[in-house]
């Protein structure tokens, strides 16, 4: 068995909301942190543009971030791009598709992407692999599915004779609660960060920043992305005017 070592961790990092929080996650969690991304012919290369600004920014908000966060990796994939028909590698219309699963679901990738990011984690040493899969607040794909991710956990540490641990911190979580997650590791800085930097849309779209960040504003994944915003804003002011109503209690009167 390879030996790996606990305190450390491989994040899955797409430049996306979710990937980033991860990363922020591992970061607050462990003493070593690498991360890995996947080219895999995207319809738009915007995200793997964007993954090292945020690595580095996201690095630097805490100075024992920096110390941890180790290299970067990119992997070619593009044959999962050539054997799929979807609308993520392909010029397709975001519509659903007969079974109900959303034009961009790309059969087997995040299957293929924990195997790939298992092998680098296996020689690297790297005993939890990270990804922000979640199954609460999602858009349907199958491979985001915690049996889906237990199972491959069984099957990767069987056919590797190790001990990985996969890590999906957000499986349970909507994502409201996936920015409150960001705002307790790195305040609203990190939330800020996440705002300006990461990307979600399925058309590639960056355009004007909204409250939620960058996004045509209307595929699915920028309306996920704005109704977790909204309900994350509404529980932030709610907080704030309670905040702000115990200061004013605890105020001294004057004379
Ligand atoms: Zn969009």
């Amino acid at each position: 068995m390879s030996a790996l070592d606990p305190d450390t961790g491989l994040v899955l990092l797409s430049a996306g909301q979710d990937s980033t929080t991860c990363l922020a996650w591992a970061l607050d969690r462990f003493r070593r942190v690498e991360t890995i991304g996947f080219e895999y012919g995207q319809r738009h290369g915007i995200e793997m543009e964007l993954r090292e600004p945020i690595r580095r920014q996201l690095a630097a908000l805490r100075p024992e971030w920096t110390a941890r966060l180790g290299p970067d990796r990119v992997i070619a994939l593009d044959v999962l791009g050539r054997v799929s028909e979807n609308a993520l590698t392909a010029d397709l219309p975001l519509v659903k598709r007969p079974d109900g699963l959303p034009a961009t679901f790309v059969p087997g990738r995040n299957l293929v992407f924990f195997t790939f990011a298992a092998i680098v984690a296996y020689q690297r040493g790297l005993k939890h692999v990270v990804g922000g899969m979640c199954e609460t607040d999602f858009s349907g794909y199958p491979d985001c599915r915690d049996d889906t991710i237990k199972a491959l956990q069984a099957a990767i540490n069987l056919g590797m004779d190790t001990r990985l641990a996969l890590e999906t911190p957000l499986m349970w979580i909507d994502k409201a609660a996936t920015w409150r997650l960001a705002e307790s590791l790195g305040g609203m800085a990190l939330i800020d960060l996440i705002r300006r930097e990461t990307h979600s849309c399925y058309r590639g779209v960056r355009g004007s920043l909204h409250d939620w960040g960058h996004g045509c504003g209307d595929c699915d994944a920028c309306a996920l992305r704005a109704k977790g915003w909204a309900a994350y804003a509404a529980d932030l002011a709610a907080r704030r005017a309670l905040a702000s109503a115990a200061a004013g209690r605890r105020r001294p009167t004057g004379p």
